[in-house]
């Protein structure tokens, strides 16, 4: 075996096939046209994760290793989602740098030289962030918006905003992630947590060039429901939503009261704040046993201990001696 690569890429992948062949082709154009400083080419390795893909993915996959076998792949025993991709791809890229991509081409693999750039200038993580988020759909741009406010309001860990999985990371970066035992393989929050050196680069995210997103609405309540039947958790965490509803019906049921206390007078004297209290109490107290039961049910995946992935095939990569 050769050197260890300057650069891996790590493709995760689930029903791609119309979408490798061109990704392949601009790809390797891109890459095969990075230079070092000293003017020497880049090694680079690609390294698709298959994640549980119904369709000619993994085939496609095994026509671009034939071409070039600097193009590798593990297949996913099923999918896992794309943040188990991701881990999967980060445990098996060699790369001294490694730059997560997706192979829809939104991510522009033309930034990954100014990536390098700044890698080379002693940066530990180089993220990309979306000058605009117009090619997402409207709903799209705003959830995700909500969410990055959420998010860094509560927590320390900021993550950037419009910042993607597409980044460079160094080996040390690599090796924290890692090294990070958690089940919940949150990408973007692992990332923040580990610190290191970060820069920024700024990038226009294109359309999707082929095929459709594989985070449609769909698919999440596909999602929400093998959560249930699997993990259960849901049971618990149902209970957030019940009692935020029976809050905010309260509320609603509180104006009603006063109003007609105030139009018609006073039937039974102190019924209706009475009512008030028990049911927003109640309303509340189910808010909160609904956020303890988000908890726990985070508890009991992560205490089952179980690997984030299962490998059932590797395409031109040796089994991992470590
Ligand atoms: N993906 C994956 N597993 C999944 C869903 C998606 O590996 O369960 C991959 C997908 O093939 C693509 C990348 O993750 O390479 C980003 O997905 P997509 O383009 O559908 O997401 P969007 O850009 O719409 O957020
Ligand atoms: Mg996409």
């Amino acid at each position: 075996m050769n050197d260890l690569p300057l650069l891996s890429l790590i493709v995760p992948v689930k029903d791609e096939e119309e979408a490798i062949p061109p990704f392949l082709t601009r790809i390797t154009g891109v890459l095969d046209a990075l230079r070092t400083p000293e003017g020497a080419a880049v090694e680079w390795e690609i390294l698709f994760v298959d994640d549980g893909s119904q369709d000619a993915t993994l085939a496609a996959i095994m026509a671009g290793h034939t071409r070039d076998p600097r193009i590798a792949a593990i297949s996913l025993s099923r999918n896992f989602g794309k943040e188990a991709a991701l881990s999967a791809g980060l445990d098996h890229a060699r790369g001294v740098t490694v730059v997560p991509i997706d192979v829809d081409m939104q991510d522009p693999p033309e930034v990954i030289g100014e990536m390098l750039d700044r890698w080379r200038e002693g940066h530990e993580v180089v993220y990309g962030v979306r000058r605009n988020r117009m090619t997402d759909s409207f709903p799209k741009r705003l959830t995700a918006d909500l969410y990055y406010r959420a998010h860094n309001w509560l927590s320390d860990d900021k993550i950037p905003e419009h910042a993607g999985d597409f980044r460079l990371l160094d080996r040390r970066v690599v090796e924290v992630i890692r090294a990070m035992p958690e089940r919940n393989r949150f990408m973007k929050g692992l990332f923040a947590w580990g610190g290191f050196r970060q820069t920024a680069v700024y990038y226009d995210r294109a359309e999707r060039a082929v095929g459709t997103t594989k985070f449609n609405y769909l698919k999440l309540w596909k999602l929400a429901v093998d959560g249930l039947t699997s993990a259960s958790t849901v049971p618990l965490r149902v209970w957030s939503y019940i009692g935020g509803a029976i809050a905010v019906g309260a509320l609603a049921y509180a104006f009603f009261l006063i109003a007609r206390t105030i139009l018609y007078g006073v039937d039974v004297a102190g019924y209706a704040s009475m009512m008030v209290a028990v049911l927003f109490l109640g309303g509340i107290q189910l808010l909160s046993l609904g956020v303890l039961g988000e908890y726990i049910g985070r508890i009991l995946v992560e205490t089952k201990r179980r690997p984030i992935y299962v490998v059932r095939e590797r395409i031109g990569i040796a089994d991992k001696e470590d």
